[in-house]
């Protein structure tokens, strides 16, 4: 379906705020430009569903995220960066396998499987997207995706 991009990380964001229990704030970035990508909304809801609770998840009481959409050629970049514990750089690229989880004791408190970035990887990938991780030990993490931009917008704004 084509989405105009910039008006669903709104919703998106909106919706992630008003079920917001934690002492969180969440900044956005946003272009205020009509960028259409070729996406199954549901899909991508949860890949940013799972990538903003990591960041909540994660973070200490009082943190702030960022979400941010970026153009870069023809793609769109989305970045959600939190000011959590971050990730050791080794670990890295072992968080997007299947029930890897960083500091096993410590992740157990916290809950879940280690299964929402395996799947958000999976996600992405059919939308012939990437996702990685960059991240600080105790300053914080930012996971970036990249979606196609359509080239140019078909049919009606709806
Ligand atoms: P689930 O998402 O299945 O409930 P989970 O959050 O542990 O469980 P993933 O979302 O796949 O699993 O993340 C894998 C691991 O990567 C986490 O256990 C955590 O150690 C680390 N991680 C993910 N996001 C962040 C983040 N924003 N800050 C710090 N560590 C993170
Ligand atoms: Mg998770």
């Amino acid at each position: 379906e084509q989405v105009n991009y910039i008006d669903f990380i709104h919703h998106v964001v909106d919706r992630f705020e008003l079920n917001l229990k934690e002492e969180i704030t969440i900044h956005r970035n946003l272009p205020d430009s009509n960028y259409y990508v070729w996406i199954d909304k549901d899909k991508v809801i949860q890949v940013l569903d799972n990538i903003i609770s990591n960041a909540i998840k994660y973070s200490p009481e009082g943190g702030e995220i960022l979400v941010e959409v970026v153009k870069r050629k023809h793609q769109l970049l989305t970045k959600i960066t939190d000011q959590g514990v971050g990730i050791p750089e080794d670990n890295l690229e072992k968080i997007f396998n299947r029930f890897y989880r960083v500091d096993k004791a410590r992740s157990r408190q916290l809950g879940g499987t280690g299964l929402g970035l395996a799947i958000a990887k999976e996600l992405i990938e059919a939308h012939d997207g990437e996702v990685w991780a960059d991240s600080e030990e105790s300053k914080g993490t930012t996971i970036t995706f990249r979606l196609p931009l359509m080239q140019e917008k078909r049919g009606h704004r709806s």
